[in-house]
Protein backbone atom coordinates (compact mmCIF):
# COMPACT_ATOMS: atom_id res chain seq x y z
CA UNK A 1 0.00 0.00 0.00
CA UNK A 2 1.78 3.27 -0.71
CA UNK A 3 2.25 5.94 1.41
CA UNK A 4 -0.94 8.03 0.28
CA UNK A 5 -2.84 5.16 1.65
CA UNK A 6 -1.63 5.92 5.33
CA UNK A 7 -3.23 9.46 5.04
CA UNK A 8 -6.60 9.53 7.26
CA UNK A 9 -9.40 10.71 4.84
CA UNK A 10 -10.81 13.41 5.94
CA UNK A 11 -13.30 14.26 3.06
CA UNK A 12 -17.00 14.21 3.84
CA UNK A 13 -19.48 11.40 2.62
CA UNK A 14 -22.15 14.05 1.17
CA UNK A 15 -23.99 12.13 -1.29
CA UNK A 16 -24.68 13.93 -4.79
CA UNK A 17 -25.92 11.87 -7.01
CA UNK A 18 -25.79 13.26 -10.69
CA UNK A 19 -26.45 11.96 -14.00
CA UNK A 20 -24.20 9.68 -16.86
CA UNK A 21 -20.89 11.11 -17.15
CA UNK A 22 -20.14 8.65 -20.57
CA UNK A 23 -18.93 5.40 -20.45
CA UNK A 24 -16.36 6.09 -17.59
CA UNK A 25 -15.37 2.71 -16.69
CA UNK A 26 -16.94 0.26 -19.03
CA UNK A 27 -17.00 -2.68 -16.40
CA UNK A 28 -13.14 -2.99 -16.40
CA UNK A 29 -11.42 -2.70 -12.78
CA UNK A 30 -7.31 -2.51 -12.96
CA UNK A 31 -5.84 -3.78 -10.53
CA UNK A 32 -2.28 -2.58 -10.21
CA UNK A 33 1.07 -3.62 -8.39
CA UNK A 34 2.14 0.16 -10.09
CA UNK A 35 0.10 1.71 -7.07
CA UNK A 36 -3.31 1.70 -6.37
CA UNK A 37 -4.06 5.51 -6.61
CA UNK A 38 -1.98 5.39 -9.30
CA UNK A 39 -4.31 3.11 -11.29
CA UNK A 40 -7.28 5.18 -9.91
CA UNK A 41 -5.61 8.26 -11.38
CA UNK A 42 -5.01 6.84 -14.90
CA UNK A 43 -8.71 6.46 -14.91
CA UNK A 44 -11.13 9.50 -16.40
CA UNK A 45 -13.79 8.91 -13.86
CA UNK A 46 -11.28 8.91 -11.23
CA UNK A 47 -10.20 12.36 -12.56
CA UNK A 48 -13.29 13.40 -12.80
CA UNK A 49 -13.72 12.64 -9.61
CA UNK A 50 -10.66 14.51 -8.06
CA UNK A 51 -11.99 17.35 -10.25
CA UNK A 52 -15.04 17.75 -8.16
CA UNK A 53 -13.32 17.41 -5.05
CA UNK A 54 -12.88 15.00 -2.12
CA UNK A 55 -15.84 13.75 -0.22
CA UNK A 56 -17.99 14.01 -3.04
CA UNK A 57 -19.82 11.03 -4.00
CA UNK A 58 -19.75 10.33 -7.74
CA UNK A 59 -22.40 8.19 -9.67
CA UNK A 60 -23.20 7.26 -13.08
CA UNK A 61 -25.35 5.23 -14.71
CA UNK A 62 -26.59 4.08 -18.55
CA UNK A 63 -29.38 1.90 -19.59
CA UNK A 64 -27.07 -1.71 -21.00
CA UNK A 65 -29.09 -3.98 -23.55
CA UNK A 66 -32.64 -3.06 -24.44
CA UNK A 67 -33.34 -6.95 -23.25
CA UNK A 68 -32.56 -6.13 -19.72
CA UNK A 69 -34.34 -4.16 -17.66
CA UNK A 70 -31.59 -3.84 -14.94
CA UNK A 71 -29.20 -0.80 -15.44
CA UNK A 72 -25.90 0.09 -14.98
CA UNK A 73 -24.62 2.60 -11.64
CA UNK A 74 -21.13 3.51 -11.18
CA UNK A 75 -20.52 5.39 -7.74
CA UNK A 76 -16.88 6.23 -5.95
CA UNK A 77 -15.58 7.13 -2.84
CA UNK A 78 -12.55 7.88 -0.94
CA UNK A 79 -11.93 5.61 2.01
CA UNK A 80 -8.61 4.26 3.64
CA UNK A 81 -6.88 6.69 1.52
CA UNK A 82 -7.52 5.56 -1.39
CA UNK A 83 -10.52 5.37 -4.01
CA UNK A 84 -13.59 2.83 -3.82
CA UNK A 85 -15.59 2.09 -6.38
CA UNK A 86 -18.88 0.40 -6.64
CA UNK A 87 -20.12 -1.29 -10.23
CA UNK A 88 -23.63 -2.76 -10.19
CA UNK A 89 -27.10 -3.25 -12.08
CA UNK A 90 -30.23 -2.40 -10.81
CA UNK A 91 -33.86 -2.11 -10.81
CA UNK A 92 -33.61 2.07 -10.27
CA UNK A 93 -31.66 4.64 -9.28
CA UNK A 94 -33.06 4.36 -5.89
CA UNK A 95 -32.54 1.06 -5.50
CA UNK A 96 -28.79 1.54 -6.55
CA UNK A 97 -28.03 4.75 -4.31
CA UNK A 98 -29.38 3.36 -1.15
CA UNK A 99 -27.55 0.10 -1.81
CA UNK A 100 -24.45 2.09 -2.89
CA UNK A 101 -24.87 4.58 0.44
CA UNK A 102 -25.27 1.63 3.02
CA UNK A 103 -22.10 -0.20 1.61
CA UNK A 104 -20.21 3.15 1.73
CA UNK A 105 -21.26 3.37 5.14
CA UNK A 106 -20.22 0.14 6.14
CA UNK A 107 -16.65 0.85 4.91
CA UNK A 108 -16.47 3.90 6.53
CA UNK A 109 -17.25 1.92 9.94
CA UNK A 110 -14.09 -0.38 9.24
CA UNK A 111 -11.88 2.37 8.73
CA UNK A 112 -13.22 3.85 12.03
CA UNK A 113 -12.13 0.36 13.24
CA UNK A 114 -8.93 -0.65 11.22
CA UNK A 115 -7.36 2.92 10.66
CA UNK A 116 -3.65 3.16 12.04
CA UNK A 117 -3.77 7.10 11.25
CA UNK A 118 -6.87 7.51 13.80
CA UNK A 119 -6.04 7.78 16.79
CA UNK A 120 -9.09 7.05 18.30
CA UNK A 121 -9.60 3.60 15.97
CA UNK A 122 -10.33 0.56 17.81
CA UNK A 123 -6.83 -1.05 16.03
CA UNK A 124 -5.15 1.70 18.20
CA UNK A 125 -6.95 1.36 21.01
CA UNK A 126 -5.95 -2.49 20.78
CA UNK A 127 -2.15 -1.06 20.37
CA UNK A 128 -2.30 0.93 23.31
CA UNK A 129 -4.07 -1.16 25.95
CA UNK A 130 -3.81 -4.88 24.49
CA UNK A 131 -0.29 -5.85 25.96
CA UNK A 132 -1.59 -5.27 29.24
CA UNK A 133 -4.57 -7.83 29.43
CA UNK A 134 -7.13 -9.31 26.56
CA UNK A 135 -8.54 -6.40 25.33
CA UNK A 136 -12.18 -7.37 24.05
CA UNK A 137 -12.63 -6.31 19.96
CA UNK A 138 -15.55 -6.18 17.77
CA UNK A 139 -16.09 -9.32 15.33
CA UNK A 140 -14.94 -7.18 12.89
CA UNK A 141 -11.81 -7.01 14.18
CA UNK A 142 -11.69 -10.35 15.39
CA UNK A 143 -12.58 -11.74 12.14
CA UNK A 144 -9.58 -9.71 10.31
CA UNK A 145 -6.72 -10.57 12.88
CA UNK A 146 -8.15 -14.58 12.62
CA UNK A 147 -8.21 -14.42 8.84
CA UNK A 148 -4.17 -12.89 9.55
CA UNK A 149 -2.96 -15.24 11.90
CA UNK A 150 -4.42 -17.72 9.22
CA UNK A 151 -2.60 -16.45 6.69
CA UNK A 152 0.41 -16.39 8.61
CA UNK A 153 0.69 -20.05 9.66
CA UNK A 154 0.12 -20.80 6.41
CA UNK A 155 2.70 -18.86 4.99
CA UNK A 156 5.24 -19.77 8.22
CA UNK A 157 5.46 -16.20 8.67
CA UNK A 158 6.08 -14.68 5.62
CA UNK A 159 2.62 -12.77 6.27
CA UNK A 160 2.87 -11.04 9.55
CA UNK A 161 0.47 -8.71 10.44
CA UNK A 162 2.54 -7.71 13.45
CA UNK A 163 4.85 -6.20 10.81
CA UNK A 164 4.37 -2.47 12.04
CA UNK A 165 7.59 -1.98 13.67
CA UNK A 166 9.38 -2.81 10.18
CA UNK A 167 6.63 -1.15 8.42
CA UNK A 168 7.39 2.76 9.94
CA UNK A 169 10.80 2.30 9.54
CA UNK A 170 10.88 1.46 5.94
CA UNK A 171 8.20 4.25 5.40
CA UNK A 172 10.81 6.69 6.76
CA UNK A 173 13.29 5.12 4.87
CA UNK A 174 11.40 5.97 1.69
CA UNK A 175 10.94 9.64 2.79
CA UNK A 176 14.45 9.99 3.38
CA UNK A 177 15.95 8.00 0.68
CA UNK A 178 18.35 6.71 2.91
CA UNK A 179 18.29 2.39 4.12
CA UNK A 180 17.71 1.92 7.58
CA UNK A 181 20.29 1.33 10.07
CA UNK A 182 20.84 -2.54 10.70
CA UNK A 183 20.65 -2.16 14.13
CA UNK A 184 17.39 -0.57 13.84
CA UNK A 185 16.11 -3.45 11.71
CA UNK A 186 17.43 -5.87 14.16
CA UNK A 187 15.30 -4.18 16.86
CA UNK A 188 12.35 -3.53 15.06
CA UNK A 189 12.47 -6.76 14.00
CA UNK A 190 12.14 -8.25 17.64
CA UNK A 191 8.81 -7.28 17.94
CA UNK A 192 7.46 -8.82 14.67
CA UNK A 193 6.03 -12.35 15.39
CA UNK A 194 2.51 -12.94 14.85
CA UNK A 195 2.74 -15.83 17.48
CA UNK A 196 2.55 -13.07 20.21
CA UNK A 197 -0.99 -12.21 19.17
CA UNK A 198 -3.64 -14.39 21.52
CA UNK A 199 -7.16 -14.81 20.14
CA UNK A 200 -9.70 -16.08 22.69
CA UNK A 201 -12.45 -16.91 20.37
CA UNK A 202 -14.84 -17.64 23.65
CA UNK A 203 -14.16 -13.96 25.02
CA UNK A 204 -13.17 -12.04 21.52
CA UNK A 205 -10.32 -10.83 22.86
CA UNK A 206 -6.75 -10.00 21.47
CA UNK A 207 -3.67 -10.25 23.84
CA UNK A 208 -0.51 -8.96 22.56
CA UNK A 209 2.41 -11.04 24.45
CA UNK A 210 5.10 -8.25 23.55
CA UNK A 211 4.47 -4.08 25.33
CA UNK A 212 5.74 -2.19 21.57
CA UNK A 213 4.13 -4.70 19.23
CA UNK A 214 2.61 -3.13 16.36
CA UNK A 215 0.14 -4.49 14.28
CA UNK A 216 -0.67 -3.28 10.49
CA UNK A 217 -3.74 -4.13 8.44
CA UNK A 218 -2.25 -2.63 5.38
CA UNK A 219 -2.29 -6.35 3.73
CA UNK A 220 -5.57 -7.45 4.19
CA UNK A 221 -7.61 -4.11 5.39
CA UNK A 222 -8.83 -3.29 2.10
CA UNK A 223 -9.69 -6.92 0.66
CA UNK A 224 -11.80 -7.34 4.00
CA UNK A 225 -13.44 -3.85 3.52
CA UNK A 226 -14.63 -5.37 0.26
CA UNK A 227 -15.94 -8.32 0.79
CA UNK A 228 -18.29 -6.29 3.89
CA UNK A 229 -19.00 -4.00 1.25
CA UNK A 230 -20.22 -7.03 -1.29
CA UNK A 231 -22.45 -8.49 1.45
CA UNK A 232 -23.73 -5.25 2.21
CA UNK A 233 -25.17 -4.91 -1.34
CA UNK A 234 -26.37 -8.74 -1.70
CA UNK A 235 -28.44 -7.98 1.47
CA UNK A 236 -29.90 -5.51 -0.02
CA UNK A 237 -31.11 -7.17 -3.03
CA UNK A 238 -27.61 -5.80 -5.56
CA UNK A 239 -26.53 -9.11 -6.93
CA UNK A 240 -24.65 -7.93 -10.39
CA UNK A 241 -22.05 -5.97 -8.74
CA UNK A 242 -18.26 -5.19 -8.67
CA UNK A 243 -16.74 -3.58 -5.85
CA UNK A 244 -13.14 -2.25 -6.06
CA UNK A 245 -11.28 -1.02 -3.05
CA UNK A 246 -8.39 0.55 -4.03
CA UNK A 247 -6.47 -2.54 -5.61
CA UNK A 248 -8.35 -5.27 -4.10
CA UNK A 249 -11.39 -6.19 -6.34
CA UNK A 250 -14.46 -8.69 -5.66
CA UNK A 251 -17.15 -9.47 -7.68
CA UNK A 252 -20.89 -10.50 -7.61
CA UNK A 253 -22.84 -12.51 -9.82
CA UNK A 254 -21.85 -11.13 -13.98
CA UNK A 255 -23.36 -8.43 -15.94
CA UNK A 256 -26.37 -8.89 -17.25
CA UNK A 257 -25.58 -11.12 -20.75
CA UNK A 258 -22.00 -11.80 -19.51
CA UNK A 259 -20.14 -14.61 -18.14
CA UNK A 260 -17.84 -11.75 -15.62
CA UNK A 261 -16.64 -8.54 -14.73
CA UNK A 262 -13.75 -7.72 -17.09
CA UNK A 263 -10.58 -7.28 -14.32
CA UNK A 264 -7.68 -6.01 -15.71
CA UNK A 265 -4.59 -7.25 -14.22
CA UNK A 266 -1.60 -4.46 -14.47
CA UNK A 267 1.53 -6.83 -13.17
CA UNK A 268 5.11 -5.81 -13.59
CA UNK A 269 5.56 -7.49 -16.78
CA UNK A 270 3.04 -4.55 -18.24
CA UNK A 271 4.85 -1.80 -16.90
CA UNK A 272 7.82 -3.22 -19.31
CA UNK A 273 6.32 -2.81 -22.32
CA UNK A 274 4.27 -6.83 -22.12
CA UNK A 275 0.05 -6.55 -22.50
CA UNK A 276 -1.55 -6.83 -19.41
CA UNK A 277 -3.64 -9.84 -19.15
CA UNK A 278 -7.93 -9.63 -18.45
CA UNK A 279 -9.91 -11.67 -16.02
CA UNK A 280 -13.31 -12.39 -16.17
CA UNK A 281 -14.64 -13.17 -12.56
CA UNK A 282 -17.50 -13.62 -10.82
CA UNK A 283 -18.23 -14.63 -7.63
CA UNK A 284 -14.90 -14.68 -6.79
CA UNK A 285 -11.77 -11.99 -5.82
CA UNK A 286 -8.36 -10.88 -6.81
CA UNK A 287 -5.42 -9.18 -5.64
CA UNK A 288 -2.18 -8.53 -7.06
CA UNK A 289 0.62 -7.45 -4.79
CA UNK A 290 4.36 -6.05 -5.61
CA UNK A 291 6.62 -3.23 -6.26
CA UNK A 292 4.50 -0.12 -5.65
CA UNK A 293 5.49 3.27 -7.26
CA UNK A 294 6.50 4.63 -3.76
CA UNK A 295 9.56 2.26 -3.67
CA UNK A 296 13.02 3.26 -2.22
CA UNK A 297 16.04 3.38 -4.75
CA UNK A 298 19.64 3.04 -3.16
CA UNK A 299 22.82 2.47 -5.43
CA UNK A 300 20.70 1.15 -8.06
CA UNK A 301 18.71 -1.23 -5.90
CA UNK A 302 14.75 -0.71 -5.52
CA UNK A 303 13.43 -1.30 -2.28
CA UNK A 304 9.39 -2.63 -2.23
CA UNK A 305 6.83 -1.61 0.47
CA UNK A 306 6.60 -5.63 1.29
CA UNK A 307 8.50 -6.56 3.84
CA UNK A 308 10.06 -9.77 4.84
CA UNK A 309 9.73 -10.50 8.36
CA UNK A 310 12.24 -12.96 8.82
CA UNK A 311 15.36 -10.56 7.90
CA UNK A 312 13.31 -7.49 8.38
CA UNK A 313 14.54 -6.25 4.85
CA UNK A 314 11.79 -4.72 2.15
CA UNK A 315 11.81 -6.93 -0.61
CA UNK A 316 14.35 -5.87 -3.57
CA UNK A 317 13.63 -5.96 -7.33
CA UNK A 318 11.01 -6.12 -9.67
CA UNK A 319 8.03 -8.80 -9.38
CA UNK A 320 4.59 -8.91 -8.70
CA UNK A 321 1.94 -11.52 -7.45
CA UNK A 322 -1.70 -11.99 -8.26
CA UNK A 323 -4.08 -14.00 -6.54
CA UNK A 324 -7.62 -14.91 -7.39
CA UNK A 325 -9.68 -16.46 -4.41
CA UNK A 326 -13.30 -16.75 -3.43
CA UNK A 327 -13.02 -13.58 -1.14
CA UNK A 328 -11.17 -10.75 -1.40
CA UNK A 329 -9.63 -10.52 2.40
CA UNK A 330 -8.15 -13.90 1.36
CA UNK A 331 -6.77 -12.83 -1.87
CA UNK A 332 -5.25 -9.75 -0.68
CA UNK A 333 -3.23 -11.28 2.11
CA UNK A 334 -1.79 -14.28 0.16
CA UNK A 335 -0.84 -11.94 -2.58
CA UNK A 336 1.23 -10.38 -0.14
CA UNK A 337 2.29 -13.30 1.55
CA UNK A 338 3.27 -15.41 -1.67
CA UNK A 339 5.14 -12.29 -2.44
CA UNK A 340 7.69 -13.39 0.35
CA UNK A 341 7.74 -16.72 0.14
CA UNK A 342 9.77 -18.94 -2.84
CA UNK A 343 7.08 -19.53 -6.07
CA UNK A 344 6.89 -23.03 -5.40
CA UNK A 345 6.33 -22.70 -1.67
CA UNK A 346 3.48 -20.43 -2.84
CA UNK A 347 1.99 -22.94 -5.81
CA UNK A 348 2.35 -25.58 -3.11
CA UNK A 349 -0.09 -23.21 -0.41
CA UNK A 350 -2.04 -22.42 -3.16
CA UNK A 351 -3.02 -25.52 -4.69
CA UNK A 352 -4.09 -26.41 -1.10
CA UNK A 353 -7.02 -24.17 -0.79
CA UNK A 354 -10.00 -24.12 -2.52
CA UNK A 355 -10.60 -21.46 -5.08
CA UNK A 356 -7.46 -20.31 -5.34
CA UNK A 357 -5.03 -19.89 -7.98
CA UNK A 358 -2.04 -16.95 -8.32
CA UNK A 359 0.25 -15.85 -10.96
CA UNK A 360 3.35 -14.98 -10.21
CA UNK A 361 5.57 -12.55 -12.58
CA UNK A 362 8.95 -12.79 -11.74
CA UNK A 363 12.67 -10.98 -13.20
CA UNK A 364 15.03 -13.85 -13.45
CA UNK A 365 18.11 -13.15 -15.75
CA UNK A 366 17.03 -10.28 -17.23
CA UNK A 367 13.92 -11.82 -18.78
CA UNK A 368 10.65 -11.61 -17.27
CA UNK A 369 9.03 -15.77 -16.05
CA UNK A 370 5.71 -16.47 -15.64
CA UNK A 371 4.62 -19.25 -13.60
CA UNK A 372 0.93 -19.76 -12.36
CA UNK A 373 -0.67 -22.64 -10.17
CA UNK A 374 -3.14 -25.33 -10.98
CA UNK A 375 -6.32 -23.31 -11.66
CA UNK A 376 -5.12 -19.99 -12.81
CA UNK A 377 -7.44 -19.02 -15.77
CA UNK A 378 -5.60 -19.42 -19.47
CA UNK A 379 -7.63 -16.76 -20.68
CA UNK A 380 -5.45 -14.19 -18.90
CA UNK A 381 -2.34 -15.38 -20.40
CA UNK A 382 -0.75 -12.92 -22.49
CA UNK A 383 1.60 -15.22 -20.96
CA UNK A 384 4.17 -17.00 -23.08
CA UNK A 385 3.85 -20.15 -23.74
CA UNK A 386 4.61 -23.20 -21.41
CA UNK A 387 4.92 -20.63 -18.57
CA UNK A 388 3.34 -23.03 -15.91
P1 LIG B 1 -0.26 -5.25 -0.23
O1 LIG B 1 -0.15 -4.04 -1.10
O2 LIG B 1 -1.64 -5.78 -0.05
O3 LIG B 1 0.71 -6.31 -0.64
O4 LIG B 1 0.14 -4.79 1.24
C1 LIG B 1 1.37 -4.17 1.50
C2 LIG B 1 1.28 -3.49 2.84
O5 LIG B 1 1.18 -4.48 3.86
C3 LIG B 1 2.53 -2.70 3.17
O6 LIG B 1 2.40 -1.35 2.77
C4 LIG B 1 2.61 -2.83 4.68
O7 LIG B 1 1.71 -1.93 5.29
C5 LIG B 1 2.10 -4.24 4.92
N1 LIG B 1 3.12 -5.31 4.81
C6 LIG B 1 4.36 -5.24 4.27
N2 LIG B 1 4.99 -6.44 4.34
C7 LIG B 1 4.11 -7.28 4.95
C8 LIG B 1 4.17 -8.65 5.34
N3 LIG B 1 5.25 -9.41 5.09
N4 LIG B 1 3.09 -9.19 5.97
C9 LIG B 1 2.00 -8.44 6.24
N5 LIG B 1 1.89 -7.14 5.89
C10 LIG B 1 2.92 -6.57 5.26
MG1 LIG C 1 -2.35 -7.65 0.30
Amino acid sequence: MPDTTRRPFRGGSRVLLHPSRAEVFSNDAAISWVGRVAACLRSCSCLFFLGLGLGIFTASSRPVAAKVSAQRFEYSLPRMGTIFRIEMYAASDVDASKAAEAAFSRAEELEQIMSDYRADSELMLLMRDGATAPFPVSSDLYSVLAKSLWVSRLSRGAFDVSIGPLVDLWRNARKSGRLPDPEEIAKAKALVDYRNIELDPVHHTVFLKRAGMKLDLGAIGKGYAADQMLAVLQSQGIHQTMVVAGGEVVTGEPPPGSSGWRVRIDSADSDAGVAPCTLLLSAHAVSTSGDEHQFLEVNGHRYSHIINPRTGWALEGKSSTTVIARDSATADALATAFSTMSVSDGIRVAQSLPGVSALWVRRVGGEWKYYTSRGFPASCHGLPEGSQ
